[in-house]
């Protein structure tokens, strides 16, 4: 054994030692916050809590997962290991390779299909489960960040002479717009864009901006990439919104496989002039998609419009008459959601709701979100609370809380419950996103039909048979959502009674509007979305997510996001979480006939697989 001389760094304060320092801070606090006679003031609370936190040694304090270091906002690739941003999700892939364009793109399939290798293409690793993981390569697609630029365009961009008439401008970077910068009308401007799927919503946002263009809709953060948020039907908020998905008008997909047109099948083919040895590029559309097949060619890309392969959501939801009963609420505003509190005070649980308009200039508008249903929290709080969103130290300090005083936990998920009340103004990013709160906890997203299904599938059992067709989507209902919640409510109680175990978050209520993707999560109904939020670095909080998911999704029938979700799924429920599960298969069939783009998720998910057909 060696000795250590020199300096040694201090050991981590205890938790012993933690509970003693903020002992008197939570007891006044408890004092302020419950006993109306109380004549603690706010100065003194925020003394006590500067008292508190003096001289803390905070590392080791919070609960890590082994491996790397995290959590953090990029995902990290170091000794030949990929991890996401939570580092929960690790893989050791044969390989990483890191393209940066189509040719490189179409070598690196190739060579995997050559030596008979996985592959799975990664963004930004702010998926929670092993969906953006390889057993063999591993395609990092930071690098595949291109935006369509007028002079220097990249391999296989679309060009303004391939589109069908009256089909919308295609902007390109160098490009002015088709109307009058000054005249602001953004529901009316609207315009094609495109960009490689690595670019991250960061960068094409603020590509987009100088351009006097913008994204429809965004989700709840910009690191991840505009491929990874397709691919998990990454959404907003607003009912009249699809996911992120249904606004793309043409993929580019490349694969070792090669999809034929089967006889009587209505589709558009226009082969790739030299193609790629091994490799097919496919430029996939719907059968009446942007593309003119009469005017496209290119050397590498083969267009391919088929509704079999991509179908157009032709029934609109919901119309501006209303016949089919939703909240005026709901159609009055672009975007809604709520904030959930999940503990019960007298009988009843907190909610806060927010909403966003399209405002004529952020900068001169008198605010955007207005928020009800709760009280404004104490002024040293919510600057506390805004100082968070600062310093990514005080989410440490945060989750130690919880972990030191886990009986405090209702109270500080109501006290950042009411932090969000009040108005706030900005360019749209700026008010829709978590920014640097983004890190700061995990989440787990469960998914409830508002539309009844008006013609249920015989074959299909409750509860899953609360999922209509795109054709069967009905009058709203709020049944699946209102059973969903008070099955969640019971079991917080139940978590807490028994185990001593908090959700440290109030939860999300999102709506969103249905699409046409079979396996997007708003396929065939327009959903609510329930998204169950952790903090950072508390215990217990990957099992608690995991079971949330385990016994909500068979007794409510509701669908798992695909990237916000801990595997705590029962795979045997796809089919009946998913009606058109079987034209997914074979569309998948089509392009990954040799299964390349499998990995130890897709292919625990019975009914994925080409063998899983019967
Ligand atoms: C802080 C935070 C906030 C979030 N907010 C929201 C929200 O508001 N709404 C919401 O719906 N979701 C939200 N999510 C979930 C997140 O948007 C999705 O999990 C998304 O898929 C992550 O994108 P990514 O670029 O990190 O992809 P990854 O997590 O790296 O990968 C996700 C999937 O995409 C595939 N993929 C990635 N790139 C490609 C490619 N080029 N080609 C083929 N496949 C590819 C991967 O194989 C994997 O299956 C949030 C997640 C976090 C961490």
């Amino acid at each position: 054994m060696g000795t250590c001389s020199g300096t040694c760094a201090s050991s981590a304060t205890t938790h012993e030692e933690l509970r003693e320092k903020f002992a008197s801070f939570y007891d006044k606090a408890k004092q302020h916050f419950h006993d109306p006679k109380s004549s603690i003031t706010d100065d003194e609370l925020k003394q006590e809590l500067r008292q508190a936190l003096a001289g803390v040694r905070w590392e080791g304090l919070v609960q890590r997962n082994s491996g790397f270091y995290c959590s953090r906002h990029t995902p990290v690739t170091q000794y030949g290991m990929w991890s996401n941003i939570m580092g929960n999700v690790q893989s050791c892939p044969l390989q990483i390779v890191k393209p940066t364009s189509l040719e490189e793109l179409t070598s690196v399939v190739a060579s995997a299909a050559e030596r008979r290798l996985q592959i799975k293409a990664v963004g930004s690793g702010h998926s929670y489960c092993h969906a953006p993981t390889s057993p063999g390569m591993l395609v990092e697609t930071h690098g595949l960040k291109a935006v369509g630029k007028r002079h220097a365009p990249f391999q296989g961009q679309l060009q303004p002479h391939h589109l069908r008439h009256g089909s919308l401008p295609l902007i390109r970077e160098g490009d002015k717009v088709p109307w009058d910068k000054s005249d602001y009308k953004p529901t009316e401007h609207s315009a094609l864009f495109e960009s490689q799927g690595g670019v991250t919503i960061e960068e094409l946002v603020k590509q987009l901006e100088p351009l006097d263009l913008a994204l429809i809709n965004i989700g709840g953060a910009w690191w991840q990439t505009v491929a990874g948020y397709c691919s998990t039907s990454t959404h907003g908020t607003g009912i009249s919104l699809g996911p992120f998905c249904s606004e793309v008008k043409s993929w580019v997909i490349v694969t070792s496989s090669e999809w034929k047109v089967i006889p009587g099948q209505k589709a558009n083919v226009v082969p790739a002039t030299r193609g790629s040895k091994g490799v097919n590029c496919y430029r996939v559309e719907p059968f009446d998609g942007i593309t003119d097949p009469k005017k496209f060619e290119d050397p590498y890309i083969t267009l391919l419009q088929s509704d079999e392969v991509q179908e157009e959501l032709k029934t609109q939801a919901p119309s501006p008459e209303n016949p089919n009963g939703y909240p005026d609420m709901l159609l009055k505003h672009r975007h809604v959601e709520f904030l959930w509190d999940p503990y019960e005070r007298d009988g009843e649980h907190a909610v806060a709701q927010m909403t966003w308009d399209i405002i004529p200039q952020p900068t001169s508008c008198d605010g955007n979100i207005a928020s009800a249903g709760v009280e404004c929290v104490p002024e040293f709080i919510g600057e506390l609370l805004d100082r968070i969103e600062e310093c990514q130290f005080l989410y440490t300090i945060t989750a130690i809380i919880f972990n030191l005083f886990p009986s405090a936990t209702p109270w500080l998920v109501s006290m950042a419950l009411k932090s969000q009340v009040g108005e706030r103004r900005g360019t749209y990013y700026n008010m829709l996103l978590l920014h640097t709160a983004e890190n700061a906890g995990f989440a787990s997203e469960l998914v409830f039909p508002v539309q009844q299904n008006t013609q249920k599938d015989a074959k299909i059992p409750s509860p899953f048979n609360c999922w209509p067709l795109p054709r069967n989507a009905g009058l709203w209902t709020l049944e699946n959502v209102q059973s969903g919640i008070k099955t969640i409510a019971a079991d917080v109680k139940l978590r807490v009674n028994t185990g001593g175990q908090f959700v440290t978050s109030p939860m999300g209520i999102r709506f969103v509007k249905r699409c046409s993707n079979y396996l997007s999560m708003m396929y065939g109904s327009d959903v609510c979305t329930i998204e169950l939020d952790m903090a950072y670095g508390t215990w217990g909080a990957t099992d608690l997510m995991h079971q949330f998911e385990f016994h909500r999704i068979r007794e409510s029938g509701a669908r798992f996001h695909w990237g916000l979700n801990f595997e705590g799924f029962e795979s045997d429920l796809l089919p009946w979480l998913y009606p058109r599960l079987g034209d997914f298969r074979a569309q998948k069939k089509m392009f990954d006939g040799d299964e390349r783009f499998h990995n130890n998720f897709t292919s625990r998910l019975p009914g994925l697989a080409a063998r899983d057909e019967k």
